[in-house]
């Protein structure tokens, strides 16, 4: 793919007028802001456009208001919060059409260096379906834009693709570059060794991710429920475990593809067994360590167990790069959470870059307290996975090339 796009450092705003598609999708409560992440994010792009002279235009996706205005959804508050932690006014433009004729001329009356923000652009119905008009008029209000938002960017929306069709200069801003340059550009061509660590639930939500990253990695190490399938594929028992038999076929032919590429394809050689799935998931189990050539008919496998841990763990060490989705174990539960820390902990300590890809283990890293210790954690769940099964994203592809 070999990403090299145009970002904030590389164009000049003084005077423009710049639409900035951010990621203001931040949970709330009775109006109140309850993690505010995505807005503190999203200051060092703002910050540089404000001291450039740009006249900034904010905008964002919040919830699915599913094309019609919702109160509770609207982006007051974010306008609110985020002059606090600009120390800047943000002007809130609301309008339940996002952009009108009112839009237009609090727009026209900007001077260089001040900030508006536009209201939730799901408020339009076309937002989601890239319609032309929607794009047209978010493009009349701007002469460059600038796109952040990576949570979104494997969508083609109005906002993040469509706009570009009407605007000629469009950049990336800070937050996108970091994860092209991480999850993009380092699974592209990367510093080798290259480890690559999958687990999570479902063979079959990863079907992709496992097949491209084979072939970009030296060393693939499959956890979670989705390495049972595998090992039933090589022909062991798994006892009540997590198995999809639709997709035996699959990981036999992965297996075949790891051989003939000279791949090293690890599966766990251990493993954490229950006679039942935790009730609530965070409830007390008994577990006992069996290896996998011995799993018995009437228990299910919830964790990969401390031999495997280990040799994943040392896997992990002698890489220069990791890239890791998807948890080791039914990590929600504390005694089935040693897989997915072990490996965490192998990773935090590691000089390797280290590249987190969303969701659960982002979300298992930092509850660890391993966050500052990785090199990326990715934002995006399903950008970020679709990032790394070697997809073009529509919102990365819509910025203009260096
Ligand atoms: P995913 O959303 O695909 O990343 O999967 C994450 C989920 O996989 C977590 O909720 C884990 O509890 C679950 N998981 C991990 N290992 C297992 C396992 N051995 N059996 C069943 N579920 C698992």
């Amino acid at each position: 793919m070999g990403l090299n796009k145009k970002s904030v450092d590389d164009i000049n705003v003084k005077g423009q007028k710049v639409l900035v598609r951010c990621d203001f999708n931040v949970p709330l409560k009775e109006g109140k802001i309850t993690d505010e992440n995505r807005l503190v994010a999203a200051l060092p792009t703002i910050k540089k456009l404000v001291a450039d002279g740009g006249k900034v235009i904010l905008c964002s996706h919040l919830g699915k208001p599913k094309g019609e205005p919702k109160p509770e959804l609207s982006l007051a508050p974010v306008a609110v919060r985020l002059s606090e932690l600009l120390g800047q006014e943000v002007k809130f433009v609301a309008s339940p059409v996002v952009v009108d004729d009112s839009v237009k001329a609090a727009v026209e009356a900007m001077n260089d260096g001040e900030i508006v923000l536009l209201e939730n652009t799901r408020y339009r119905a076309e937002e989601t379906k890239n319609g032309e008009a929607f794009s047209k008029d978010l493009a009349s209000l701007a002469d460059v834009f600038v796109n952040d938002a990576f949570g979104t960017a494997h969508r083609a929306h109005c906002s993040n693709v469509g706009v570009t069709e009407f605007i000629d200069t469009c950049a990336v801003g800070y937050l996108m570059q970091k994860e092209i340059d991480f999850l993009g550009n380092a699974v592209e061509t990367p510093v080798r060794p290259f480890v690559a660590i999958l687990g999570g639930a479902k063979v079959a939500d990863k079907l992709n991710v496992i097949s491209n990253l084979l072939e970009k990695c030296d060393t693939l190490i499959i956890g979670g429920g989705m390495a049972y399938t595998f090992l039933k594929a090589k022909g062991l028992e798994v006892g009540a475990s997590l198995v999809d038999d639709t997709k035996l076929d699959y990981c036999k032919e992965m297996l075949a593809k790891a051989e003939s590429l000279g791949k090293q394809l690890l599966l766990p050689v251990d493993t954490a067994i229950a006679k039942s799935f935790p009730n609530p998931i965070d409830a007390e189990i008994d577990v006992d360590y069996v290896d996998c050539d011995a799993i018995p008919a009437d228990v299910l496998g919830l964790d990969i167990g401390p031999k495997t841990a280990e040799i994943y763990a040392e896997a992990a060490k002698t890489a220069k790069t990791v890239v890791w989705n998807g948890p080791m174990g039914v990590f929600e539960n504390p005694v089935l959470a040693k897989g997915t820390i072990a490996v965490a902990k192998a990773l935090a300590e590691t000089d390797a870059t280290t590249i987190i890809g969303g969701g659960d283990s982002a979300a298992a890293v930092n509850q660890l307290g391993f966050g500052d210790k990785m090199s990326h954690i990715s934002t995006g769940g399903g950008a970020s996975l679709e990032f790394l099964e070697g997809k073009e994203l529509p919102g990365v592809a819509a910025a203009n090339d260096k």
